[in-house]
């Protein structure tokens, strides 16, 4: 790829929304390998129990598959559960499995049990550029661990009636968290998806958006495509699905954003965890 920007140290990103089905998990995923085809090395954390991120990067993720579960709850070694993506070199996945459906209960009697994620991941060695994790539609135990772990939080907003609602609920508890358990923790970026040009209203929410978060919107919206929609089913993403199309284009223009911004005038982002 044509080379974007290293970070200088692991850039951790959350990708959170409690609503469902505003492209947390395309995001996710399809950011994610624009970076790794720019010949980043990248992570994604998959939080979800549904596994929609393992499915999309053609990961096996069933019951007895080694998972974010058994490093969450059993404590084990994230390099155990680790498995690279075929088709996108620099590309790696921790996958979930059903099992994590009960983390969310079993983790409240554990010790530390906000940041068993923030610790497995300080202690994995492996050198990377990004960790993308892709947060369960809720703010239970399971997205506060995302939360401890990360530094920057990346919001998608499907432009529809009612996208800013809830939003008031997530960045509460992303002000509890930084104010309680990780200083660095900040909204970083908000992705647009499956904007519709055609529509008004799609506009009119966009405009909304922008106006309430003018820096930290990236100018890139997602178009609804359906190649983006198509490619889970094929266990790619849209990137090795059609690379022509406008869905793999678009996010790739707005990974170009995310890696640009941060070593840009005025992005905080920079001081993260060094690397190993
Ligand atoms: P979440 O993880 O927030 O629940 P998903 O990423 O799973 O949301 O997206 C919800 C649904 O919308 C999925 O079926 C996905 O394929 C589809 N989708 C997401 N982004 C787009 C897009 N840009 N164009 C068309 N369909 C999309
Ligand atoms: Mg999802």
């Amino acid at each position: 790829g044509e080379g974007l920007p290293r970070p200088a140290a692991t850039r951790v990103i959350v990708v959170a929304n409690q609503k469902g089905g505003v492209g947390k998990t395309t995001t996710t995923v399809n950011m994610a390998a624009s970076l790794a085809m720019h010949g980043l090395r990248v992570l994604v954390v998959d939080l979800d129990p549904q596994g929609n991120a393992s499915t999309a990067l053609g990961i096996d993720h069933h019951a007895e598959v080694p998972s974010i579960y058994d490093v969450l709850v059993e404590g084990k070694p994230m390099a155990d559960v680790v498995q690279p993506v075929v088709d996108v070199e620099g590309l790696f996945c921790v996958p979930a499995t059903i099992d994590l459906a009960g983390a969310e209960i079993e983790l409240v009697s554990l010790v530390a049990r906000e940041s068993r994620l923030q610790r497995a991941i300080a202690a994995y060695e492996q050198p990377l550029d990004y960790i993308l994790i892709d947060c369960p539609p809720s703010l239970g135990l399971l997205t506060v661990n995302a939360l401890v772990a990360g530094r920057e939080v990346l919001i998608p907003i499907q432009c529809e009636y009612y996208a800013l609602e809830g939003l008031g609920q997530l960045l509460r508890n992303v002000e509890l968290v930084r104010a309680h358990l990780n200083p660095a923790l900040h909204v970083s970026t908000i992705l647009l998806t499956m904007y519709d040009a055609r529509t008004r209203l799609a506009a009119q929410v966009a405009e909304e958006v922008r106006t309430h978060f003018r820096n930290e919107v990236l100018s890139t919206a997602i178009p609804r495509s359906v190649r983006i929609s198509e490619a889970p089913s094929y266990g790619q993403t849209v990137l090795t699905y059609d690379p022509g199309s406008t869905g793999a284009l678009s996010y790739l223009e707005a990974a170009r954003e995310l890696a640009q911004r941060a070593v840009g005038p005025g992005g905080g982002s920079l001081v993260g965890q060094q690397r190993g």
